[in-house]
């Protein structure tokens, strides 16, 4: 089964008006026009105006970095779905391991969330991923099933069209990506999950020191269907670049 690519921008709390305009004029005017990829970015909230602004008549998409798991209400700081894909964003980050380590996020209020932002039309990109220790106690596979597992038990109210990345922890901005072999080992585990799920077609991303130099090694693994893409997002240049590298390995 054909399964789409995707390249996936997290900007986290960076950015600018100013920093902002050039970063997306340049992916904007940069960006391969038909590639087989689809590309976005996710910006911080107060960003999404602007963002909408000068992607227009653009093939990359945008979105959030995180959504409340409610549609509106007493929840002060909090930012809704709907609210988020009223400026025209189409994607959504939920359970980022920064959100799930600093804000408390359980994988079930993150499959909260997952639905919240289906119910408001958005792609949820749905992070996974074990830390450090987890790895070393051998405990990698478990703990990803369980995350995935609660998303998963959403059944139909996830929508047919989501995302999963596979970011370990050790590997998010620390400069220590996973070897392709060690991502795609995980990412074979949760296409078995997927598949026994009934979502044979969902893509599943690799996220962790994302970079030009390593994005065609990783992505030419055969269950890697793509990046989800923190600091090298911030530089129009690499990100084009890693977006170029998934199209190449499109190509074939
Ligand atoms: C991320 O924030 O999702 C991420 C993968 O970050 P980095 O690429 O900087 O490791």
């Amino acid at each position: 089964m054909q399964r789409t690519r995707w390249v996936v921008g997290n900007w986290k709390m960076h950015g600018s008006l100013a920093s902002n305009e050039a970063l997306l004029e340049a992916l904007k005017a940069g960006v391969q026009v038909g590639g087989a990829t689809r590309a976005g970015v996710c910006v911080p909230a107060p960003y999404l105006a602007q963002t909408k602004a000068v992607l227009a008549g653009s093939a990359l998409l945008f979105g959030a970095q995180d959504v409340s798991e409610h549609a509106s209400g007493a929840y002060t700081g909090e930012v809704a779905g709907a609210m988020v894909a009223e400026f025209g964003a189409r994607l959504a980050i939920v359970g980022h391991s920064e959100r799930r380590a600093l804000h408390g996020e359980t994988s079930d209020a993150v499959a909260r969330k997952a639905v919240a932002a289906v119910k408001a039309g958005l792609i949820p990109i749905v992070c996974v991923g074990e830390t450090l220790a987890q790895r070393e106690a051998d405990e990698t596979f478990n703990v990803v099933e369980s995350q995935l597992r609660a998303v998963l038990e959403c059944g139909d109210a996830l929508g047919a069209d989501f995302v999963v990345a596979y970011e370990p922890v050790w590997a998010i901005g620390t400069g220590k990506t996973a070897t392709p072999e060690q991502a795609q080992e995980v990412h074979a585990f949760i296409r078995v999950l997927l598949r026994d799920a009934g979502r044979e077609a969902t893509p599943v991303l690799y996220g962790g020191s994302v970079k030009a130099a390593n994005a065609a090694g990783i992505f030419s693994m055969p269950d890697i269907d793509g990046g989800l893409i923190g600091g090298a997002s911030l530089v129009a240049q690499d990100f084009l670049a890693i977006i170029a590298a998934s199209n190449a390995v499109a190509e074939g």
